[in-house]
């Protein structure tokens, strides 16, 4: 593997997210401003198993920046985790004359990533694309900030229909071991309270500020609720029991779902992706493997996959208190 390297593939896996498109474009356009071959592969890791991919140039990839989701779509491979499946996937790579392979996603697809390296001594680097923004190393993830974006306007919306019926909502978002979202929406919508994975405020806090809001004259509350919140109840269980405790609540839950996904990516990921396209190509280039471009304090940065698996992005306590104070 110590030939100059003259064609690299690209492919998004896991959960989609906005910006992939954009970083999608960048690694294809890196690749023409380096002169060498773009390879994008379809379907994640499975189209890598089935042979689903085709070259891309640089005018393939006009007008994506814009758009939400990925050109290159993402799937979910139970094949790529044995290795039969990853021997089909490093002999498809090694047929296509690839010498280098740039991998979109989270967790899940890192991992998958960095088994393949250990296993077929395969180039590999990682571009941190999850809405959750739950990868070590970078300061933020592709698709994390237009997700804050896109909360932000749903509760601002669910907000002027709470005021005027003076409501008590429920509002979950996405982050299952990561509270980014449900904290830092929570403040920009000036939520009552916030429920994230990372801290177990309990009930009996959730109950005090409800009384705090209420005494203080608010016209509704919002409750932002992450999935994986500690609290031990779901939103709708959260929602029933505070019903029947304080039942002169008019109660509502809302669960924005997938549409927290969706979108046009915000400037900031266009940007963040599209520095991150160019640097996993140069990384590549370079010779390096088994690491994850990101951006700390700016600054484009790498750090060892297994690192950013291993390790965990801490959510900042202080805003915490900062959604206390400025609920009140
Ligand atoms: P998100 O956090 O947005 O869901 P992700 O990259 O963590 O993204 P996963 O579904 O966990 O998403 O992983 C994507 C793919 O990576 C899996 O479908 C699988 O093909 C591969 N993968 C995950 N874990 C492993 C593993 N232990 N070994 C081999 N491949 C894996």
């Amino acid at each position: 593997m110590n030939e100059p390297i003259k064609k690299i593939a690209v492919l998004t896996s896991g959960g989609d997210a906005p910006g992939m498109n954009a970083a999608i474009r960048a690694v294809v356009r890196a690749c023409t401003y380096y002169r060498i071959d773009c390879l994008g592969i379809y379907r994640g890791y499975q189209g890598l198993i089935e042979g689903d991919f085709k070259p891309f140039t640089a005018r393939e990839v006009s007008n994506i920046i814009n758009k939400g989701g990925t050109v290159l779509q993402s799937a979910r491979s139970e094949e790529f985790k044995t290795l039969e499946g990853r021997q089909k996937a490093f002999e498809n790579l090694k047929e296509a004359g690839v010498g280098g392979l740039v991998i979109i996603g989270g967790d899940g697809t890192f991992t998958g990533g960095l088994k393949f390296i250990e296993e077929f001594n395969f180039p590999i680097v990682g571009i941190p694309g999850t809405i959750d923004n739950d990868i070590y190393g970078t300061d933020k993830t592709i698709g994390y900030d237009t997700a804050l974006n896109t909360v932000v306007e749903a509760i601002d919306k669910i907000r002027d229909t709470a005021s005027s019926h003076n409501r008590l909502f429920f509002i979950e978002v996405m982050g299952r071991d990561a509270g980014f979202i449900a904290l830092n929406t929570g403040i920009g919508a000036g939520a009552e309270e916030i429920l994230i994975p990372e801290k177990n405020l309990g009930l009996d806090r959730l109950e005090e500020s409800l009384k705090v809001s209420k005494k203080s004259g608010k016209s509704s509350s919002i409750v932002v609720v992450s999935e994986g919140d500690k609290i031990g109840k779901n939103v709708f269980e959260l929602a029933d029991y505070i019903k029947e405790k304080y039942p002169f609540y008019d109660i509502r839950v809302s669960v924005l779902g997938h549409m927290q996904r969706g979108g046009s990516p915000s400037c900031y990921d266009r940007v963040l992706a599209s520095r991150l396209g160019v640097a996993a190509v140069e990384t590549l280039l370079d010779r390096s493997t088994g690491v994850m471009v990101g951006v700390t304090n700016n600054q484009v940065s790498t750090v060892g996959l297994n690192k950013a698996i291993k390790m965990n992005n801490d959510i900042n306590i202080e805003l915490l208190k900062v959604a206390e104070i400025t609920s009140v």
